[in-house]
């Protein structure tokens, strides 16, 4: 376990032997995956090797038949079958970023953003309005407060729902393939506020086909094929110098 000049852990996220098949097909095989507070790790793979769905497990978006997911001091053990409760406190700790941004289209921007802050966490209208008013001026999106999502582009309600993810104050940020959905010309607007967020000591886990940000913006980079990490670490061994075949391989399709 990685340790800081304190000599406290750093480690924010510890995914242990998780294991999760839909139906007969095991799609997670005994994955263990850490993160550490203030990094950013992109998860890379094929389709279908089961980033979204330890994304998901991650947020108690799925239930894992088995293995543990720990965030800070809150741990989940999913053999021993977790209730709601349980499964609340860890799923608090995180905000989701979804590839569809998933905003309710009759309600404005502003009110997309606060509604989890005033209903779920009972915080003062006052005091989400006023941040997620600062939030969407630091994503660009100034001025656009009573928009209704239709009136927004693609990249412009990614942002939004980026800004609903982080009104959370959570302490971990998923994103699941946040710009697989979007028109190009607008792709670098949403990796732009991502990197914004990274430089600011958000700590990450995406799922991207952006390789460029995986390079210039991840501090760890895994491999997954087949529902088991095949390869991971820092992005310029990853990426530049694979060690495993089927990473090689990926890669070279991709590239
Ligand atoms: P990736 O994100 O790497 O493309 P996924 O995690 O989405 O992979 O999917 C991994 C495998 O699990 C795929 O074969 C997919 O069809 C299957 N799968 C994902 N979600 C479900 C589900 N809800 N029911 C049945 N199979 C699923």
């Amino acid at each position: 376990m990685e340790t800081d000049a304190t000599g406290e852990s750093d480690v924010l996220l510890q995914v242990n032997d998780l294991h999760k098949a839909f139906g007969d097909q095991e799609v997670l095989k005994n994955v263990s995956f850490q993160v550490l507070q203030g990094t950013v790790s992109v998860l890379i793979g094929p389709s279908g090797s089961g980033k979204t769905t330890l994304l998901r497990s991650i947020a108690g978006l799925e239930v894992p038949d088995a293995g543990t997911i720990a965030i800070d001091s809150v741990r989940v053990d999913y053999a021993q079958h977790p209730g709601e409760k349980q499964l609340r406190k860890l799923t608090a700790k995180i905000g989701f970023v979804f590839q569809q941004h998933n905003l309710f289209p009759h309600m404005t921007v502003l009110e997309n953003i606060t509604e989890g802050p005033i209903v779920a966490q009972h915080r003062s209208p006052e005091e989400a309005d006023t941040e997620a008013i600062a939030l969407l001026a630091q994503f660009g999106l100034q001025g656009r407060e009573e928009s209704r999502p239709h009136e927004l582009s693609g990249g412009q309600q990614q942002r939004v729902g980026i800004a609903r993810a982080v009104a959370l104050h959570p302490r971990l940020l998923l994103f699941d393939e946040p710009t697989s959905a979007l028109d190009p010309e607008v792709v670098s607007d949403v990796l732009t506020v991502m990197r914004d967020l990274a430089d600011d000591g958000w700590t990450m886990v995406v799922v991207t086909h952006e390789m460029a940000f995986a390079r210039q913006v991840a501090d760890h980079v895994a491999f997954l094929d087949g529902g088991v990490i095949v390869e991971q670490g820092k992005p310029e061994n990853v990426l530049e110098h694979p060690q495993e075949a089927r990473t090689q391989e990926f890669l070279s399709r991709i590239l």
